[in-house]
Protein backbone atom coordinates (compact mmCIF):
# COMPACT_ATOMS: atom_id res chain seq x y z
CA UNK A 1 0.00 0.00 0.00
CA UNK A 2 1.48 3.75 -0.99
CA UNK A 3 2.19 6.56 1.68
CA UNK A 4 2.39 9.44 1.59
CA UNK A 5 4.87 12.08 3.02
CA UNK A 6 3.51 15.15 3.99
CA UNK A 7 6.19 17.88 2.66
CA UNK A 8 6.22 16.35 -0.59
CA UNK A 9 2.40 16.35 -0.33
CA UNK A 10 2.37 19.57 0.84
CA UNK A 11 4.26 20.84 -2.00
CA UNK A 12 2.10 19.20 -4.40
CA UNK A 13 -1.00 21.43 -3.00
CA UNK A 14 0.82 24.50 -2.69
CA UNK A 15 0.99 24.44 -6.53
CA UNK A 16 -2.55 24.64 -7.12
CA UNK A 17 -3.73 28.40 -7.14
CA UNK A 18 -6.98 28.02 -5.96
CA UNK A 19 -8.05 31.49 -4.85
CA UNK A 20 -11.51 31.90 -4.31
CA UNK A 21 -13.13 28.60 -5.01
CA UNK A 22 -11.00 28.13 -8.21
CA UNK A 23 -10.56 24.03 -8.30
CA UNK A 24 -7.84 24.09 -10.76
CA UNK A 25 -7.94 19.91 -10.64
CA UNK A 26 -6.45 19.86 -7.11
CA UNK A 27 -9.73 17.51 -5.91
CA UNK A 28 -9.45 15.34 -8.80
CA UNK A 29 -5.69 15.14 -7.58
CA UNK A 30 -6.90 14.75 -4.08
CA UNK A 31 -9.54 12.32 -5.09
CA UNK A 32 -6.78 9.67 -7.07
CA UNK A 33 -4.45 10.32 -4.16
CA UNK A 34 -7.07 9.04 -1.69
CA UNK A 35 -8.54 6.54 -4.09
CA UNK A 36 -5.41 4.64 -4.16
CA UNK A 37 -4.94 4.20 -0.30
CA UNK A 38 -8.46 2.48 -0.51
CA UNK A 39 -11.08 5.85 -0.24
CA UNK A 40 -14.19 6.02 -1.74
CA UNK A 41 -14.40 9.74 -3.10
CA UNK A 42 -17.22 11.68 -3.69
CA UNK A 43 -17.13 14.90 -5.51
CA UNK A 44 -20.07 17.44 -3.83
CA UNK A 45 -20.51 20.54 -5.95
CA UNK A 46 -21.49 24.12 -4.06
CA UNK A 47 -22.40 27.36 -5.40
CA UNK A 48 -18.77 28.98 -6.27
CA UNK A 49 -17.35 32.62 -6.48
CA UNK A 50 -17.61 32.85 -9.91
CA UNK A 51 -19.68 30.93 -12.96
CA UNK A 52 -18.11 27.81 -12.21
CA UNK A 53 -19.55 25.65 -8.86
CA UNK A 54 -16.98 25.24 -6.21
CA UNK A 55 -15.71 21.56 -5.76
CA UNK A 56 -15.40 20.08 -2.41
CA UNK A 57 -14.48 16.42 -1.32
CA UNK A 58 -16.09 13.46 0.86
CA UNK A 59 -13.36 10.31 1.10
CA UNK A 60 -14.22 7.38 3.67
CA UNK A 61 -12.82 4.51 4.21
CA UNK A 62 -14.85 1.99 6.02
CA UNK A 63 -18.43 1.63 7.32
CA UNK A 64 -18.15 0.58 10.77
CA UNK A 65 -17.79 2.66 14.06
CA UNK A 66 -16.28 4.37 15.31
CA UNK A 67 -15.74 7.04 12.64
CA UNK A 68 -13.21 9.40 13.03
CA UNK A 69 -12.92 12.78 10.49
CA UNK A 70 -10.40 15.17 9.12
CA UNK A 71 -11.55 18.34 7.92
CA UNK A 72 -9.94 20.69 5.33
CA UNK A 73 -9.95 23.58 3.23
CA UNK A 74 -7.75 24.02 -0.31
CA UNK A 75 -8.66 27.23 -0.95
CA UNK A 76 -6.24 30.07 -0.18
CA UNK A 77 -6.75 34.14 0.50
CA UNK A 78 -4.75 35.95 -2.35
CA UNK A 79 -2.51 38.77 -0.94
CA UNK A 80 0.00 37.75 -3.50
CA UNK A 81 1.74 40.92 -4.29
CA UNK A 82 5.31 41.83 -3.13
CA UNK A 83 6.29 38.08 -2.08
CA UNK A 84 9.91 37.34 -1.90
CA UNK A 85 9.21 33.69 -3.16
CA UNK A 86 6.73 33.00 -5.73
CA UNK A 87 3.32 32.33 -3.46
CA UNK A 88 2.09 28.87 -5.68
CA UNK A 89 5.75 27.30 -6.47
CA UNK A 90 6.37 25.47 -3.00
CA UNK A 91 9.97 26.25 -2.21
CA UNK A 92 12.17 24.53 0.73
CA UNK A 93 14.11 27.10 1.75
CA UNK A 94 16.58 26.59 5.01
CA UNK A 95 14.39 24.05 6.43
CA UNK A 96 10.63 26.10 5.74
CA UNK A 97 8.22 25.10 3.02
CA UNK A 98 7.27 28.49 1.42
CA UNK A 99 4.26 29.39 -0.17
CA UNK A 100 0.84 30.38 0.21
CA UNK A 101 -1.40 28.15 2.20
CA UNK A 102 1.68 26.42 3.46
CA UNK A 103 0.35 26.98 7.16
CA UNK A 104 -3.53 27.74 6.00
CA UNK A 105 -4.63 25.04 5.44
CA UNK A 106 -2.78 22.84 2.93
CA UNK A 107 -0.13 21.97 5.04
CA UNK A 108 -2.50 20.17 7.69
CA UNK A 109 -4.01 18.59 4.80
CA UNK A 110 -0.70 17.06 4.09
CA UNK A 111 -0.09 16.07 7.39
CA UNK A 112 -3.29 14.02 8.16
CA UNK A 113 -2.76 12.52 4.55
CA UNK A 114 0.24 11.06 5.52
CA UNK A 115 -0.93 10.14 8.38
CA UNK A 116 -3.68 8.69 7.54
CA UNK A 117 -1.68 6.80 4.85
CA UNK A 118 0.77 5.51 7.26
CA UNK A 119 -1.90 4.29 10.00
CA UNK A 120 -3.75 2.21 7.62
CA UNK A 121 -0.79 0.20 5.82
CA UNK A 122 0.70 -0.42 9.30
CA UNK A 123 -2.74 -1.21 11.68
CA UNK A 124 -5.83 -3.25 11.25
CA UNK A 125 -8.50 -1.43 12.64
CA UNK A 126 -12.21 -1.81 13.53
CA UNK A 127 -14.25 1.63 12.34
CA UNK A 128 -14.07 4.16 9.61
CA UNK A 129 -11.86 7.50 8.58
CA UNK A 130 -13.37 10.49 6.91
CA UNK A 131 -11.93 13.10 5.31
CA UNK A 132 -13.75 16.48 4.44
CA UNK A 133 -12.43 19.21 1.95
CA UNK A 134 -14.06 22.19 1.32
CA UNK A 135 -12.67 24.38 -1.63
CA UNK A 136 -14.43 27.64 -0.10
CA UNK A 137 -13.83 27.99 3.66
CA UNK A 138 -12.28 31.62 3.17
CA UNK A 139 -15.29 32.76 1.05
CA UNK A 140 -18.74 31.58 0.69
CA UNK A 141 -18.29 29.16 2.98
CA UNK A 142 -21.21 26.77 1.08
CA UNK A 143 -19.28 23.76 0.19
CA UNK A 144 -19.05 22.06 4.30
CA UNK A 145 -22.76 22.61 5.01
CA UNK A 146 -23.39 20.90 1.39
CA UNK A 147 -21.16 17.73 2.46
CA UNK A 148 -22.76 17.70 5.87
CA UNK A 149 -25.91 17.94 4.10
CA UNK A 150 -25.30 14.63 1.64
CA UNK A 151 -24.09 12.95 5.31
CA UNK A 152 -27.28 13.55 6.42
CA UNK A 153 -29.20 12.18 3.49
CA UNK A 154 -26.94 8.99 3.82
CA UNK A 155 -27.62 8.61 7.55
CA UNK A 156 -24.13 8.70 8.08
CA UNK A 157 -22.93 9.74 11.31
CA UNK A 158 -19.54 11.38 12.44
CA UNK A 159 -18.23 10.50 15.67
CA UNK A 160 -15.15 12.75 16.35
CA UNK A 161 -13.74 15.05 14.02
CA UNK A 162 -10.03 16.69 13.66
CA UNK A 163 -9.97 20.26 12.36
CA UNK A 164 -6.84 21.23 11.08
CA UNK A 165 -6.87 24.46 10.73
CA UNK A 166 -3.57 26.06 12.00
CA UNK A 167 -4.87 26.61 15.89
CA UNK A 168 -1.45 26.41 16.68
CA UNK A 169 0.55 29.98 18.30
CA UNK A 170 4.06 29.90 18.93
CA UNK A 171 4.47 26.11 18.86
CA UNK A 172 2.93 23.24 17.44
CA UNK A 173 0.34 22.23 19.74
CA UNK A 174 0.12 24.79 22.05
CA UNK A 175 -3.04 25.92 21.54
CA UNK A 176 -6.35 23.43 20.95
CA UNK A 177 -9.37 25.12 19.93
CA UNK A 178 -12.48 23.49 21.68
CA UNK A 179 -15.21 26.00 20.26
CA UNK A 180 -15.85 29.41 19.03
CA UNK A 181 -17.63 32.34 19.86
CA UNK A 182 -20.61 32.91 17.93
CA UNK A 183 -20.61 36.45 15.93
CA UNK A 184 -23.99 38.69 14.93
CA UNK A 185 -24.66 41.91 13.33
CA UNK A 186 -27.48 44.23 14.17
CA UNK A 187 -28.60 47.54 12.44
CA UNK A 188 -30.68 49.78 14.68
CA UNK A 189 -33.11 52.24 13.48
CA UNK A 190 -34.81 54.82 15.38
CA UNK A 191 -37.81 56.89 14.08
CA UNK A 192 -38.34 60.24 15.70
CA UNK A 193 -40.20 63.29 14.43
CA UNK A 194 -38.24 65.99 12.87
CA UNK A 195 -38.79 70.01 13.61
CA UNK A 196 -37.03 72.77 14.41
CA UNK A 197 -34.46 72.78 17.30
CA UNK A 198 -35.85 75.93 18.76
CA UNK A 199 -39.27 74.57 19.25
CA UNK A 200 -38.54 72.54 22.49
CA UNK A 201 -41.78 70.07 22.45
CA UNK A 202 -42.62 69.91 18.82
CA UNK A 203 -39.71 67.43 17.84
CA UNK A 204 -39.02 64.22 19.06
CA UNK A 205 -35.31 63.65 18.88
CA UNK A 206 -33.75 60.17 17.69
CA UNK A 207 -30.44 61.28 18.35
CA UNK A 208 -31.25 61.42 22.00
CA UNK A 209 -33.39 58.34 22.12
CA UNK A 210 -30.17 56.45 20.00
CA UNK A 211 -27.54 57.49 22.63
CA UNK A 212 -29.62 56.03 25.11
CA UNK A 213 -30.15 53.02 23.59
CA UNK A 214 -26.08 53.08 23.05
CA UNK A 215 -25.70 53.87 26.86
CA UNK A 216 -27.94 50.88 28.08
CA UNK A 217 -26.58 48.12 25.77
CA UNK A 218 -23.10 49.27 26.77
CA UNK A 219 -23.61 49.17 30.46
CA UNK A 220 -25.76 45.94 30.63
CA UNK A 221 -23.86 42.85 30.93
CA UNK A 222 -24.59 40.19 28.69
CA UNK A 223 -23.18 36.99 30.97
CA UNK A 224 -20.09 36.86 32.90
CA UNK A 225 -18.18 34.65 30.78
CA UNK A 226 -17.91 30.59 30.68
CA UNK A 227 -14.41 28.23 31.83
CA UNK A 228 -13.60 28.49 28.27
CA UNK A 229 -14.97 31.77 26.57
CA UNK A 230 -15.02 35.14 27.67
CA UNK A 231 -17.56 37.40 28.63
CA UNK A 232 -20.40 38.03 25.87
CA UNK A 233 -19.48 41.87 24.30
CA UNK A 234 -21.75 44.02 22.33
CA UNK A 235 -19.51 46.82 20.05
CA UNK A 236 -21.14 49.84 18.11
CA UNK A 237 -19.51 50.13 14.91
CA UNK A 238 -21.07 52.92 13.10
CA UNK A 239 -24.03 55.91 14.07
CA UNK A 240 -25.24 57.72 11.68
CA UNK A 241 -27.38 60.58 11.28
CA UNK A 242 -28.32 61.79 7.95
CA UNK A 243 -28.84 65.72 8.51
CA UNK A 244 -27.68 68.93 6.53
CA UNK A 245 -29.04 71.28 8.71
CA UNK A 246 -27.85 72.84 12.01
CA UNK A 247 -31.17 73.95 13.53
CA UNK A 248 -33.47 71.01 12.26
CA UNK A 249 -33.51 67.72 14.52
CA UNK A 250 -33.80 64.77 12.78
CA UNK A 251 -36.34 62.08 11.66
CA UNK A 252 -33.82 59.22 11.85
CA UNK A 253 -31.04 58.04 13.39
CA UNK A 254 -29.05 54.37 12.87
CA UNK A 255 -26.52 52.49 14.62
CA UNK A 256 -24.45 49.61 13.69
CA UNK A 257 -23.15 46.46 16.16
CA UNK A 258 -21.40 43.39 16.10
CA UNK A 259 -22.19 40.92 19.22
CA UNK A 260 -19.46 38.36 19.92
CA UNK A 261 -20.99 35.95 22.17
CA UNK A 262 -20.69 32.70 24.19
CA UNK A 263 -22.07 29.59 24.66
CA UNK A 264 -24.56 30.82 26.92
CA UNK A 265 -26.34 32.15 24.33
CA UNK A 266 -28.02 31.18 20.92
CA UNK A 267 -28.44 34.04 18.47
CA UNK A 268 -32.38 33.58 18.66
CA UNK A 269 -32.45 34.24 22.70
CA UNK A 270 -29.76 37.17 22.33
CA UNK A 271 -32.22 38.92 19.95
CA UNK A 272 -35.11 38.82 22.22
CA UNK A 273 -33.04 40.21 24.93
CA UNK A 274 -31.21 42.93 22.95
CA UNK A 275 -34.94 44.26 21.61
CA UNK A 276 -36.38 44.29 24.87
CA UNK A 277 -33.35 46.68 26.04
CA UNK A 278 -33.89 48.64 23.01
CA UNK A 279 -37.71 49.12 23.12
CA UNK A 280 -38.28 49.83 26.36
CA UNK A 281 -35.86 52.76 26.11
CA UNK A 282 -37.57 53.91 22.37
CA UNK A 283 -40.61 53.37 24.15
CA UNK A 284 -39.67 55.73 26.74
CA UNK A 285 -38.47 58.47 24.27
CA UNK A 286 -41.48 58.37 22.44
CA UNK A 287 -39.54 56.68 19.65
CA UNK A 288 -40.18 53.54 17.28
CA UNK A 289 -37.47 51.63 16.31
CA UNK A 290 -36.51 49.02 13.48
CA UNK A 291 -34.02 46.24 14.20
CA UNK A 292 -32.23 44.09 11.93
CA UNK A 293 -29.95 41.29 12.16
CA UNK A 294 -27.47 38.96 10.70
CA UNK A 295 -25.97 36.08 12.22
CA UNK A 296 -22.66 34.66 10.70
CA UNK A 297 -22.38 32.18 13.09
CA UNK A 298 -23.42 30.48 16.04
CA UNK A 299 -21.64 29.85 19.20
CA UNK A 300 -20.51 26.04 19.66
CA UNK A 301 -18.07 23.90 22.36
CA UNK A 302 -16.81 20.71 22.90
CA UNK A 303 -16.72 19.86 26.68
CA UNK A 304 -13.63 18.82 26.97
CA UNK A 305 -14.32 14.61 26.91
CA UNK A 306 -12.01 11.85 26.54
CA UNK A 307 -10.94 11.83 22.99
CA UNK A 308 -9.65 15.37 23.76
CA UNK A 309 -7.79 14.79 26.98
CA UNK A 310 -6.33 11.72 24.66
CA UNK A 311 -5.21 14.48 22.18
CA UNK A 312 -3.70 16.42 25.05
CA UNK A 313 -1.86 13.58 26.24
CA UNK A 314 -0.28 13.17 22.68
CA UNK A 315 0.38 16.46 21.96
CA UNK A 316 2.05 16.92 25.38
CA UNK A 317 4.57 13.33 24.59
CA UNK A 318 5.44 14.75 20.96
CA UNK A 319 6.16 18.32 21.76
CA UNK A 320 6.51 17.94 25.11
CA UNK A 321 3.84 21.31 25.22
CA UNK A 322 0.24 21.15 27.66
CA UNK A 323 -1.98 22.88 25.38
CA UNK A 324 -4.45 25.17 26.31
CA UNK A 325 -7.67 24.81 25.48
CA UNK A 326 -9.63 27.58 24.16
CA UNK A 327 -12.05 29.28 21.80
CA UNK A 328 -10.17 32.12 20.15
CA UNK A 329 -9.70 32.71 16.89
CA UNK A 330 -11.77 34.00 13.98
CA UNK A 331 -14.27 31.37 12.32
CA UNK A 332 -13.40 28.32 10.46
CA UNK A 333 -15.71 25.45 8.85
CA UNK A 334 -16.02 23.78 11.88
CA UNK A 335 -18.89 25.65 12.81
CA UNK A 336 -20.88 23.78 10.55
CA UNK A 337 -20.63 20.71 12.28
CA UNK A 338 -23.50 20.73 14.38
CA UNK A 339 -23.33 18.40 17.37
CA UNK A 340 -20.28 16.86 16.37
CA UNK A 341 -17.54 16.94 19.11
CA UNK A 342 -14.69 17.99 17.46
CA UNK A 343 -11.33 20.06 18.09
CA UNK A 344 -9.20 22.08 16.08
CA UNK A 345 -5.83 21.65 15.74
CA UNK A 346 -2.97 22.07 13.40
CA UNK A 347 0.18 24.20 12.23
CA UNK A 348 1.24 27.58 13.69
CA UNK A 349 -0.96 30.68 12.38
CA UNK A 350 1.64 32.92 12.47
CA UNK A 351 2.31 33.88 9.09
CA UNK A 352 -1.07 32.79 7.75
CA UNK A 353 -2.99 35.38 4.97
CA UNK A 354 0.42 37.44 4.89
CA UNK A 355 2.90 37.70 2.27
CA UNK A 356 5.61 35.10 2.84
CA UNK A 357 3.39 32.54 4.69
CA UNK A 358 5.74 29.81 5.08
CA UNK A 359 5.61 26.76 7.53
CA UNK A 360 9.00 25.19 9.29
CA UNK A 361 9.05 21.40 7.78
CA UNK A 362 10.20 20.33 11.82
CA UNK A 363 6.40 21.41 12.13
CA UNK A 364 4.71 19.20 9.16
CA UNK A 365 6.76 16.21 10.74
CA UNK A 366 5.52 16.46 14.60
CA UNK A 367 2.04 17.73 13.22
CA UNK A 368 1.89 14.40 11.16
CA UNK A 369 3.01 12.57 13.95
CA UNK A 370 0.51 13.66 16.35
CA UNK A 371 -2.56 12.76 13.86
CA UNK A 372 -0.70 9.58 13.11
CA UNK A 373 -1.21 9.33 17.29
CA UNK A 374 -4.90 10.17 17.12
CA UNK A 375 -5.74 7.55 14.93
CA UNK A 376 -3.46 4.29 16.41
CA UNK A 377 -5.33 5.79 19.97
CA UNK A 378 -8.77 6.41 18.80
CA UNK A 379 -9.29 3.07 17.61
ZN1 LIG B 1 -8.05 28.16 7.19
Amino acid sequence: MKTYNELKLAKELIRFPTVKTEDKGIMKFLSRKLSSIGFKCKIIKSKGTGRKPALNLYAKLGNSKPHINFLGHTDVVANLNNWKIPPFKGVVRKGYLNGRGSQDMKGGIACFISAVSNFIKDKKFKGSISIIIAADEETTGLGTPSVIKYLKKRREKIDFSVVAEPSSNKSVGDEIRIGRRGSMNGIISVHGKSGHSAFYGSYINPCTALAKIISKLKNTSLDNGTKFMPPSNLEFTKMNVENLSENVVPQFATAKFNVRFNSKHKSSSLKKKLNKIINTVARKEKCKTRIEYRVSGEAFYTKPNKEIYMVKKIVKKITGNSSKLNCRGGTSDSRFLGSIPRLELGLRNNTIHMVDERTSISDLKKLTKIYYNILENYF
